[in-house]
């Protein structure tokens, strides 16, 4: 559907869980995270009536699940299968890799058909700050190989870029990508609990891979600029909410674990979706809040993200 600013909102960005194997420095304190408890998460049920609810009064067709960290939920498969079974055009995931190895396979058989992987260094030590948890380079490396063994390919991994922890790699990271095969997208980094002085803007992050070659901007994909380099086919993206927030294109609306639609990431309250559909309302009952929500969709983040990154997916 068309929100009020005649943005077409077209994908939706499911949180399944807000629990996480790692607590990155950048997204989730390192401790004092109160736990929800099970019961205050959307069963798996209640996940995929959800989401077609949504898909269909918003004319949703791409899904991304994401989390928290969404491979340790359980069900998760189910919930897969389930939205598979609603026929998105796209149904992909983000996860930060530890469990791949195991499962991708399964979550190409339940019907993922890509992956984007989360890794902020190549360094053992340094992604072991950032994580901070017992993670290496080979962890997300396996991870990748696995995903490319279950056919989940294109594999994008993502980097938010932070200074004086790694804004020195972004050249390695491109390397790494061409040797790899994964296609690298840096992120700009979102207010969080790190300092506003651990921001590296988009020209810096091109300044940086220009010690590779000359950088051309190539074209859009959603939120991301794909650049390349001139004379070459090899590219990477850059995603920058503050240097180019695409606002006024965005397509996106996102759902909580805890059932709360957010059209935008500076939005605070969201709309509470759990109470009615735990109340027995009918479909279109959800929907009506569901569209409600969307046309009130604000006009940008304005740069004030309140969003917190692992309850709302990213
Ligand atoms: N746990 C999964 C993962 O890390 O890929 C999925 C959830 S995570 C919240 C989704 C994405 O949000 C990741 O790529 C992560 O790097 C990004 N993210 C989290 N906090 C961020 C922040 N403050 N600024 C920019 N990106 C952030
Ligand atoms: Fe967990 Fe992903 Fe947040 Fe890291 S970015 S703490 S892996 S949810």
């Amino acid at each position: 559907m068309m929100d009020s600013k005649g943005r077409e909102i077209n994908y939706l960005r499911l949180s399944v869980t807000d629990r996480c194997d790692l607590r990155c420095i950048y997204c989730m304190p390192e401790s004092g995270v109160t736990l929800v408890s099970h019961d205050d998460i959307l069963s798996v049920d209640e996940t995929v009536r959800l989401t077609g609810i949504i898909m269909k009064a918003a004319g949703v067709r791409k899904v991304r699940i994401t989390g928290g960290e969404p491979l340790v939920r359980k069900g998760l498969l189910d919930i897969i299968r389930g939205i598979s079974g609603l026929h998105p055009r796209e149904l992909v995931l983000t996860t930060n890799g530890l469990l791949l190895c195991s499962m991708a396979r399964q979550l190409a058989e339940a019907g993922i058909e890509r992956l984007n992987i989360s890794l902020d260094s190549l360094r053992d030590e340094r992604i072991r700050r950032i994580s901070r948890r017992d993670v290496s380079l080979k962890n997300i490396e396996d991870a990748v190989a696995a995903a490319f063994d279950a056919g989940l390919d294109p594999v994008k991994v993502n980097c938010v870029v932070m200074r004086n922890i790694n804004d020195d790699e972004i050249g390695d990271f491109i390397r790494w990508s061409w040797e790899t095969g994964v296609t690298v997208r840096f992120i700009e980094h979102m207010p969080s609990m790190l300092s506003d002085d651990t921001f590296v803007s988009r020209d810096e992050i091109i300044e940086s891979a220009s010690v590779l070659g000359e950088v051309v901007r190539h074209y859009d994909e959603g939120t991301a600029g794909i650049y390349s380099f001139k004379g070459t086919g090899q590219t990477f993206g850059i995603i920058a909410p503050f240097s180019d927030p695409m606002c006024s294109s965005c397509s996106r609306i996102r759902l909580s674990a805890r059932g709360t639609l957010y059209t935008c990431l500076a939005e605070e309250n969201g709309v509470f979706l759990m109470e009615p559909l735990r109340c027995d309302s009918d479909d279109e009952t959800i929907s009506e809040l569901v569209r409600g929500g969307v046309t009130r969709k604000p006009d940008s983040h304005g740069g004030c993200v309140r969003a917190k990154m692992w309850k709302i997916g990213g």
